[in-house]
């Protein structure tokens, strides 16, 4: 009899059910009606800054390059690139003055929710989403991650910075106006420890970086996506969401950093490929986008920053919620053979 198989995450203890004997393909899913987010008046559109929020950083048009400037109380910039304003139901809050470590770290079970939360109006544009926008206006969006994981990690209480990206009512965008989230938090989260402390025990036994063999493994193998002069695409092999992609430097890097001019440029065209070809396979489906990486000094031999991107196209439900075990009805190897394919964008 023909088994279904449980596959382990290469790091974490995440386990995963791939239905290989009956797996769906991209097309079973690009039916379905999608919800739109209906609002009257758009908070981040132009023209309607007083709305929100000073802005802690725009982006203006100088010459042929970029100002960088930030709003003041009674003053909106107007004609922004890049617009990132404060979220008005944060999750995480800064300090109004000095605070310890211990002071945010109670005991074991509760720490206080300090830190930052913001919101990165990507493009003037309502409708300005990575998968249609422009490689300049790309390019442009990840120097501002890049501004304010800069900026965000120089603070004594932030231990992680977490860049994500809502897309989709059904994936928690509850305005359609294109813009990602920023959160930085007094501790590194779950996922991203757990990665951590697997690659640096990889790496006390191996002498090499976890990441970087993942890489060269999944190379030209049946989960290859695509490959340029700075980044590789792959589908993960326990992917947990259908149609799930992974995209990593190729340079051993912990953190975006580091990245240089050509990188930036290459991780915007990497991007707007994917999920161009994400769009065009699925009907724009709602997905997820997280950086994942490290700002700890010491991990810089073993952790290896990386995009994780997970398409909305599966309801977890009672199996997932209650044992922490995934089920997934297309197999990556099927996902990548959709998004290995060109479309008239890519
Ligand atoms: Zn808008
Ligand atoms: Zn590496
Ligand atoms: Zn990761």
């Amino acid at each position: 009899m023909p088994f279904n198989e449980l596959r382990k995450d290469y790091l974490l203890d995440r386990w995963v059910v791939i239905a290989t004997e009956r797996g769906r393909r991209p097309t079973d899913f690009a039916r379905q009606q999608r919800q739109e987010t209906k609002t009257n008046v758009c908070p981040m559109c132009p023209g309607n800054e007083q709305m929100t929020p000073p802005a802690v950083l725009v982006y203006l048009k100088s010459g042929s390059g970029i100002r960088r400037d930030k709003d003041t109380s009674g003053h909106r910039h107007k004609n922004w690139l890049i617009r990132v304003i404060p979220n008005l139901y944060p999750a995480f809050s800064p300090p109004k003055t000095r605070i310890s470590r211990r002071q945010i770290v109670r005991n074991r079970n509760l720490s206080l929710a300090v830190g930052h939360h913001e919101v990165l109006v990507e493009s003037p544009d309502h409708q300005g989403h990575p998968a249609n926008t422009s490689i300049p206006q790309l390019t442009h969006v990840i120097n501002a991650y890049v501004d304010r994981l800069r900026e965000l990690s120089t603070k004594t209480y932030v231990r992680y910075v977490s860049i994500f990206r809502n897309h989709g009512l059904d994936a928690g965008a509850s305005l359609s106006h294109a813009h990602s989230q920023i959160i930085a938090t007094p501790s590194v989260p779950k996922t991203v420890a757990e990665e951590m402390v697997a690659s640096k025990a990889y790496w006390k036994k191996n002498r090499t970086c976890a990441f970087c063999e993942i890489i060269r493994q999944e190379h030209d193998g049946p989960r290859f996506i695509l490959e340029n002069s700075k980044f590789n695409v792959f589908a993960p092999y326990a992917s947990i969401n259908p149609m799930e992609f992974w995209i990593f430097p190729k340079r051993h890097e912990t953190s975006l950093l580091q990245m240089d001019r050509n990188e930036v440029k290459s991780l915007a065209e990497t991007m707007k490929t994917c999920l161009n070809r994400l769009k065009t396979l699925v009907n724009d489906p709602p997905y997820n986008y997280g950086f994942h990486l490290s700002l700890d000094k010491e991990a810089a031999e073993y952790y290896h920053w990386h995009l994780e991107v997970y398409p909305k196209l599966a309801v977890w439900a009672g199996f997932e919620k209650s044992t922490g075990v995934y089920i997934n009805t297309m197999t990556p190897e099927t996902a990548a053979e959709n998004l290995r394919k060109k479309t008239a964008d890519s």
